[in-house]
């Protein structure tokens, strides 16, 4: 953490919530490429910039950042694991993050598997040999770390882009 001023501290307030005021006419929703467009693009520039291990990180921190927010907004009535699956499992899909499925749920080592087909992230990306989606890592453990109070590490076992057509996921505690 540096103690630079700050401009852009993010809170839901920042990004606008009145979107009949914001977009009368265009609603709430955009196209995954525009999505895409901006991710992958900040993504270019941040790679050029401090190196792809680096650009990893900052992609995983925001995304770690961006769960947390998630969980805020809509994980607020999440009264234990079953319901917090439930949760995610809905709102992943209507917001068009993907669909998500919960593979391992193992409340005792509070270690989980789940899947993310169709991911907003990567589903449909050309094959390469890596799993690409470090944001989607940092958002799960938002997350899971939101709910629980502790400090998960997050970690994607397959991809689309690795040939599994579906983002695999597993949470576990150190
Ligand atoms: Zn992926």
């Amino acid at each position: 953490m540096n103690t630079l001023p700050r401009k852009y501290a993010f809170n839901w307030d920042v990004i606008g919530t009145d979107v009949q005021e914001a977009r009368p006419a265009l609603g709430l929703y955009t196209s995954f490429e525009v999505y895409r467009l901006l991710q992958f693009t900040l993504r270019d520039v941040l790679e050029s910039r401090y190196g792809t291990k680096a650009a990893d990180e900052i992609f995983r921190e925001a995304g770690t950042l961006a769960g947390k927010a998630f969980f805020e907004r809509y994980c607020a009535d999440a009264t234990d694991i079953p319901s917090l699956v439930k949760t995610i499992q809905q709102e992943f899909r209507t917001l068009g993050i993907g669909i998500v499925r919960f593979e391992k749920t193992d409340t005792k080592t509070m270690t989980f598997q789940l899947t993310v087909d169709e991911d907003l992230d990567c589903s449909g990306l050309p094959d390469t040999s890596d799993h690409i989606c470090v944001y989607d890592e940092g958002f799960i453990k938002g997350i899971f770390d939101s709910f629980t109070g502790k400090d998960f590490t997050v970690q994607e076992v397959d991809c689309w882009c690795s040939g599994a057509r579906t983002c695999r996921f597993k949470a576990t505690l150190p």
